[in-house]
């Protein structure tokens, strides 16, 4: 079952004047009936969760049909061209990608409160939601969904496109346990492949160093997601992030020194051990590419499963 409240009326007004003069993002609500593009009527039936400046919303259809409603009150965006520049950019490169490993993006709309973009529902939740509730996974259970994240990120940047903000909170599972890879507002689209990106974003504990500092100006690509992949890998054997601090200052300063340990007590196999110490190589030239993560010895030396029970969102399978 989704991380799920009760869905939210329409209150805006006073909370809506408070967070504009404290120049807060506005929340959106959601109205009791959406009329889509096609004018498809959609009924809320509970928050999934929020970000940023969106609230994403499970909605039924007129037949039953299930989707994730990502919403943004125009209020928020209304005042700054970037932030709208950003919307659209997460619009434009979100709708183009189609794999199974990533969150399908159907249509974005709006009406005269919100923007919505219509995705595919990610029932499970996010893999972040999951390991707070379950602690680590194990190695087999840890390949199963490697799989399939690597397979995602590999068909965005065959597409050109860096996601630049990978971590478990923007991982969803699906009700069949199957991994979709969501939240494309920090990712870029690169005009030409060499090209490198200055901007400095993501999420401190998986963010890769070069991000960080980068004192010749080379700027960064596709070898940031790698990073987050490495950050991801240990996350998912560990149950927690390797460079995890209390102030951001100290998580980046360990990110540029390197500095994590795997811990004895996690029972990781050498293998396991080993890919995470080559992914998080500090300087992105010397990591490996994700097909050559693909073909590494971890994802031979034991067992995949050839699926994970649902059970598994709550603890590890006994014959895992
Ligand atoms: P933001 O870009 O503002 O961070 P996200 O796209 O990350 O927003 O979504 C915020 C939260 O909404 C997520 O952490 C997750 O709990 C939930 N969510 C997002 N997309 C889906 C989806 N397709 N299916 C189910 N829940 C989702």
């Amino acid at each position: 079952a989704a991380t799920a409240t009760a869905a939210t009326g329409s209150a805006p007004s006073p909370t809506k004047k408070r967070a504009a003069r404290s120049g807060k993002p506005v929340m959106p609500t959601c109205p009791p009936v959406v009329l889509d593009e096609n004018r498809t009527e959609w009924v809320p039936k509970a928050v999934l969760g929020q970000g940023g400046f969106a609230r994403v919303f499970h909605m039924l259809g007129p037949n039953g049909e299930e989707k994730a409603f990502k919403c943004i009150n125009k209020d928020a965006v209304k005042d700054s061209k970037s932030t709208r520049a950003k919307l659209l950019a997460e619009i434009m490169i979100h709708k183009s990608m189609n794999h199974p490993n990533i969150v399908g993006f159907e249509e974005a709309f709006e009406d005269e409160a919100n923007v919505y973009f219509r995705l595919e529902l990610c029932s499970g939740g996010s893999m972040n939601d999951i390991l707070k509730r379950r602690g680590a996974y194990s190695e087999p259970e840890t390949r199963f969904f490697m799989i399939q994240i690597l397979a995602g990120c590999q068909n965005m940047h065959i597409n050109s496109v860096i996601h630049r903000d990978l971590k478990l909170g923007n991982i969803f599972l699906d009700s069949g346990m199957n991994v979709k890879i969501g939240d494309f507002g920090l990712a870029a689209l690169l005009k030409f492949r060499e090209e490198r990106k200055k901007t400095k974003c993501g999420t401190p504990n998986y963010i890769a160093p070069e991000v960080i500092e980068d004192p010749n100006h080379e700027g960064h690509s596709f070898e940031v997601d790698v990073w987050s992949v490495g950050v991801i890998l240990y996350t998912l054997l560990v149950g927690s992030t390797p460079f995890q601090m209390k102030e951001v200052d100290l998580i980046y300063e360990k990110i540029k020194t390197n500095k994590y340990s795997i811990p004895d007590s996690a029972r990781i196999s050498q293998e396991g051990r080993e890919l995470i110490k080559k992914i998080l190589a500090h300087n992105p030239a010397e990591r490996p590419t994700l097909i050559e993560i693909m073909n590494d010895p971890w994802f031979t030396c034991g067992p995949v499963p050839p699926y994970v029970p649902a059970s598994a969102t709550a603890g590890t399978p006994h014959d895992m």
